[in-house]
Protein backbone atom coordinates (compact mmCIF):
# COMPACT_ATOMS: atom_id res chain seq x y z
CA UNK A 1 0.00 0.00 0.00
CA UNK A 2 1.19 3.86 -0.80
CA UNK A 3 1.84 5.65 2.11
CA UNK A 4 0.83 9.49 1.72
CA UNK A 5 3.02 12.28 1.51
CA UNK A 6 2.47 16.21 1.52
CA UNK A 7 3.91 18.33 -1.38
CA UNK A 8 6.77 19.43 1.28
CA UNK A 9 7.31 16.13 2.35
CA UNK A 10 8.58 15.20 -1.21
CA UNK A 11 10.18 18.34 -1.35
CA UNK A 12 12.00 17.63 1.68
CA UNK A 13 12.59 13.59 0.29
CA UNK A 14 14.12 15.44 -2.92
CA UNK A 15 16.35 17.86 -1.34
CA UNK A 16 17.95 15.32 0.85
CA UNK A 17 18.83 12.97 -1.64
CA UNK A 18 19.69 15.30 -4.20
CA UNK A 19 20.84 18.37 -1.99
CA UNK A 20 19.96 21.64 -3.33
CA UNK A 21 19.83 22.82 -6.97
CA UNK A 22 21.09 26.87 -6.77
CA UNK A 23 18.99 27.39 -10.06
CA UNK A 24 18.84 28.95 -12.63
CA UNK A 25 21.96 28.78 -14.38
CA UNK A 26 22.48 32.34 -15.27
CA UNK A 27 24.81 35.01 -14.71
CA UNK A 28 23.20 37.58 -14.97
CA UNK A 29 18.99 38.58 -15.20
CA UNK A 30 19.22 39.16 -18.64
CA UNK A 31 20.70 35.76 -19.31
CA UNK A 32 18.41 34.31 -17.39
CA UNK A 33 15.32 35.75 -19.42
CA UNK A 34 17.21 34.65 -22.70
CA UNK A 35 18.06 31.05 -21.61
CA UNK A 36 14.06 30.94 -20.44
CA UNK A 37 12.98 32.36 -23.81
CA UNK A 38 15.81 29.60 -25.55
CA UNK A 39 15.47 26.18 -23.19
CA UNK A 40 11.84 25.40 -24.82
CA UNK A 41 11.73 22.25 -25.89
CA UNK A 42 15.65 21.69 -25.70
CA UNK A 43 18.04 20.83 -22.94
CA UNK A 44 20.15 23.42 -21.36
CA UNK A 45 23.26 22.06 -23.27
CA UNK A 46 22.05 23.51 -26.28
CA UNK A 47 21.04 26.68 -24.51
CA UNK A 48 24.33 27.20 -23.51
CA UNK A 49 25.81 26.42 -27.28
CA UNK A 50 23.60 29.64 -28.16
CA UNK A 51 24.18 31.71 -25.12
CA UNK A 52 28.21 31.03 -25.83
CA UNK A 53 27.98 32.16 -29.76
CA UNK A 54 25.48 35.15 -28.33
CA UNK A 55 28.72 36.09 -26.15
CA UNK A 56 31.14 35.56 -28.67
CA UNK A 57 29.48 38.34 -30.78
CA UNK A 58 29.86 40.43 -27.88
CA UNK A 59 25.98 39.87 -27.01
CA UNK A 60 25.38 39.81 -23.00
CA UNK A 61 22.52 41.97 -22.25
CA UNK A 62 18.75 42.24 -23.98
CA UNK A 63 19.86 45.31 -24.96
CA UNK A 64 22.35 44.47 -26.72
CA UNK A 65 20.31 42.11 -28.18
CA UNK A 66 17.24 43.90 -29.19
CA UNK A 67 20.12 45.92 -31.44
CA UNK A 68 19.84 43.04 -33.79
CA UNK A 69 17.47 41.85 -36.18
CA UNK A 70 15.57 38.85 -35.94
CA UNK A 71 18.01 37.78 -39.16
CA UNK A 72 21.09 38.30 -37.22
CA UNK A 73 20.27 36.71 -34.16
CA UNK A 74 18.63 33.21 -35.73
CA UNK A 75 22.01 31.76 -36.43
CA UNK A 76 23.69 32.76 -33.43
CA UNK A 77 20.89 30.45 -31.58
CA UNK A 78 20.72 27.51 -34.15
CA UNK A 79 21.80 24.93 -31.69
CA UNK A 80 17.89 25.74 -29.92
CA UNK A 81 16.22 24.54 -32.63
CA UNK A 82 12.80 26.56 -33.55
CA UNK A 83 15.79 29.10 -34.16
CA UNK A 84 13.73 31.56 -36.29
CA UNK A 85 10.85 31.87 -33.68
CA UNK A 86 13.20 32.01 -30.72
CA UNK A 87 14.63 34.76 -32.49
CA UNK A 88 11.55 36.59 -32.72
CA UNK A 89 10.28 35.73 -29.50
CA UNK A 90 13.17 36.92 -28.30
CA UNK A 91 12.83 40.51 -29.83
CA UNK A 92 9.30 40.53 -28.92
CA UNK A 93 10.47 40.50 -25.50
CA UNK A 94 13.17 43.02 -26.02
CA UNK A 95 10.93 45.13 -28.29
CA UNK A 96 8.24 45.32 -24.94
CA UNK A 97 11.08 45.72 -22.72
CA UNK A 98 12.12 48.60 -24.24
CA UNK A 99 9.00 49.94 -25.27
CA UNK A 100 7.66 50.01 -21.76
CA UNK A 101 10.60 50.02 -19.34
CA UNK A 102 13.62 51.42 -21.18
CA UNK A 103 15.31 47.94 -20.58
CA UNK A 104 15.10 49.10 -16.77
CA UNK A 105 14.83 45.10 -15.41
CA UNK A 106 14.43 46.55 -11.88
CA UNK A 107 11.33 48.73 -12.84
CA UNK A 108 9.33 46.01 -14.88
CA UNK A 109 9.59 43.59 -11.88
CA UNK A 110 8.84 46.19 -9.58
CA UNK A 111 5.14 46.40 -11.53
CA UNK A 112 1.91 44.75 -9.80
CA UNK A 113 2.50 41.09 -10.16
CA UNK A 114 -0.72 39.75 -11.68
CA UNK A 115 -0.69 43.01 -14.49
CA UNK A 116 3.04 42.05 -14.73
CA UNK A 117 2.56 38.44 -15.86
CA UNK A 118 -0.73 39.31 -17.54
CA UNK A 119 0.94 41.72 -19.82
CA UNK A 120 3.80 39.68 -20.47
CA UNK A 121 1.46 36.39 -21.11
CA UNK A 122 -0.01 38.77 -24.22
CA UNK A 123 3.34 38.31 -25.96
CA UNK A 124 3.48 36.18 -28.89
CA UNK A 125 5.29 33.13 -28.19
CA UNK A 126 5.75 33.63 -24.46
CA UNK A 127 4.07 30.93 -22.93
CA UNK A 128 2.83 30.36 -19.00
CA UNK A 129 5.85 27.74 -18.11
CA UNK A 130 8.61 30.60 -20.10
CA UNK A 131 6.81 34.10 -18.14
CA UNK A 132 6.16 32.19 -14.98
CA UNK A 133 10.02 30.96 -14.96
CA UNK A 134 11.07 34.64 -15.83
CA UNK A 135 8.97 35.74 -12.85
CA UNK A 136 10.42 33.31 -10.38
CA UNK A 137 13.96 32.88 -11.39
CA UNK A 138 14.69 36.44 -12.95
CA UNK A 139 12.77 38.21 -10.76
CA UNK A 140 12.24 36.41 -7.40
CA UNK A 141 8.66 36.80 -7.76
CA UNK A 142 6.69 34.02 -5.80
CA UNK A 143 5.04 31.98 -9.08
CA UNK A 144 5.51 28.41 -9.47
CA UNK A 145 6.91 27.09 -12.76
CA UNK A 146 4.60 24.26 -13.87
CA UNK A 147 6.03 22.01 -16.60
CA UNK A 148 5.71 18.34 -18.11
CA UNK A 149 8.24 17.10 -15.48
CA UNK A 150 6.08 18.19 -12.46
CA UNK A 151 2.81 16.83 -14.32
CA UNK A 152 4.67 13.67 -14.66
CA UNK A 153 5.75 13.33 -11.46
CA UNK A 154 2.73 14.69 -9.52
CA UNK A 155 0.67 12.07 -11.52
CA UNK A 156 3.16 9.08 -10.72
CA UNK A 157 2.74 10.02 -7.20
CA UNK A 158 -1.23 9.90 -7.48
CA UNK A 159 -1.69 13.69 -6.05
CA UNK A 160 -4.19 13.59 -8.66
CA UNK A 161 -5.05 11.70 -11.72
CA UNK A 162 -7.73 14.80 -12.88
CA UNK A 163 -6.74 16.02 -15.87
CA UNK A 164 -5.81 20.02 -15.51
CA UNK A 165 -4.75 23.06 -17.04
CA UNK A 166 -1.09 24.67 -16.44
CA UNK A 167 -3.31 27.58 -14.10
CA UNK A 168 -5.09 24.32 -12.34
CA UNK A 169 -1.79 22.43 -11.84
CA UNK A 170 -0.19 26.26 -10.41
CA UNK A 171 -3.34 26.49 -8.16
CA UNK A 172 -3.33 22.93 -6.61
CA UNK A 173 0.72 23.16 -5.93
CA UNK A 174 0.48 26.46 -4.56
CA UNK A 175 -2.52 26.04 -1.98
CA UNK A 176 -0.71 22.93 -0.71
CA UNK A 177 2.97 24.30 -0.10
CA UNK A 178 4.03 27.81 1.49
CA UNK A 179 4.34 30.81 -0.60
CA UNK A 180 8.27 31.13 -0.48
CA UNK A 181 10.49 32.08 -3.70
CA UNK A 182 13.21 30.19 -2.30
CA UNK A 183 11.08 27.09 -1.87
CA UNK A 184 9.12 27.43 -5.22
CA UNK A 185 12.59 28.23 -6.63
CA UNK A 186 14.36 25.19 -5.54
CA UNK A 187 11.06 22.77 -5.74
CA UNK A 188 10.68 22.96 -9.21
CA UNK A 189 14.83 22.35 -9.98
CA UNK A 190 14.15 19.12 -7.75
CA UNK A 191 11.39 18.02 -9.91
CA UNK A 192 13.25 18.84 -13.23
CA UNK A 193 16.69 16.95 -11.54
CA UNK A 194 14.67 14.16 -10.57
CA UNK A 195 12.43 13.41 -14.36
CA UNK A 196 15.70 14.28 -16.18
CA UNK A 197 17.76 11.33 -14.45
CA UNK A 198 15.12 9.24 -12.54
CA UNK A 199 11.58 9.68 -13.29
CA UNK A 200 11.80 9.57 -17.05
CA UNK A 201 9.71 8.72 -19.42
CA UNK A 202 10.65 4.71 -18.93
CA UNK A 203 11.41 5.83 -15.19
CA UNK A 204 14.51 4.32 -12.48
CA UNK A 205 12.22 3.43 -10.20
CA UNK A 206 15.10 1.29 -8.33
CA UNK A 207 16.83 4.50 -7.69
CA UNK A 208 14.49 6.40 -6.37
CA UNK A 209 14.02 8.13 -3.33
CA UNK A 210 10.07 8.06 -3.93
CA UNK A 211 8.59 4.40 -4.15
CA UNK A 212 7.28 4.08 -0.93
CA UNK A 213 5.46 6.65 -1.65
CA UNK A 214 4.56 6.50 -4.98
CA UNK A 215 1.26 4.79 -6.91
CA UNK A 216 2.61 4.47 -10.44
CA UNK A 217 5.56 1.99 -9.02
CA UNK A 218 3.11 0.18 -6.95
CA UNK A 219 0.80 -0.40 -9.14
CA UNK A 220 3.66 -1.32 -11.83
CA UNK A 221 6.74 -3.18 -9.30
CA UNK A 222 5.93 -6.66 -10.27
CA UNK A 223 5.94 -5.56 -13.81
CA UNK A 224 8.45 -3.21 -13.58
CA UNK A 225 9.04 -1.10 -17.25
CA UNK A 226 12.79 -1.74 -18.10
CA UNK A 227 14.69 1.55 -18.45
CA UNK A 228 16.91 2.59 -20.93
S1 LIG B 1 9.14 5.54 -7.95
FE1 LIG B 1 9.43 5.50 -10.17
S2 LIG B 1 7.58 6.38 -11.08
FE2 LIG B 1 7.59 6.86 -8.88
S3 LIG B 1 8.50 8.88 -8.75
FE3 LIG B 1 10.17 7.43 -8.49
S4 LIG B 1 10.98 7.06 -10.56
FE4 LIG B 1 8.98 8.08 -10.77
Amino acid sequence: MTETLSLLEVYNILLNFQGPQHWWPGETQDEIIIGAILTQNVSWNNVVKALNNLHSAGIYTLKELDALSVEAIAPLIRSTLYYNQKALKLKTFTNFLRERYQFDLQQMFAEDLKTLRSEMLKLKGLGPETVDSILLYAGSKPVFVVDAYTIRLLTRLGFTDKKMNYSQWQEFITERIPQDVELYNDFHAQIVNLCKDICRNKPRCEICPLTLYCTYYQQNKENPVTSS
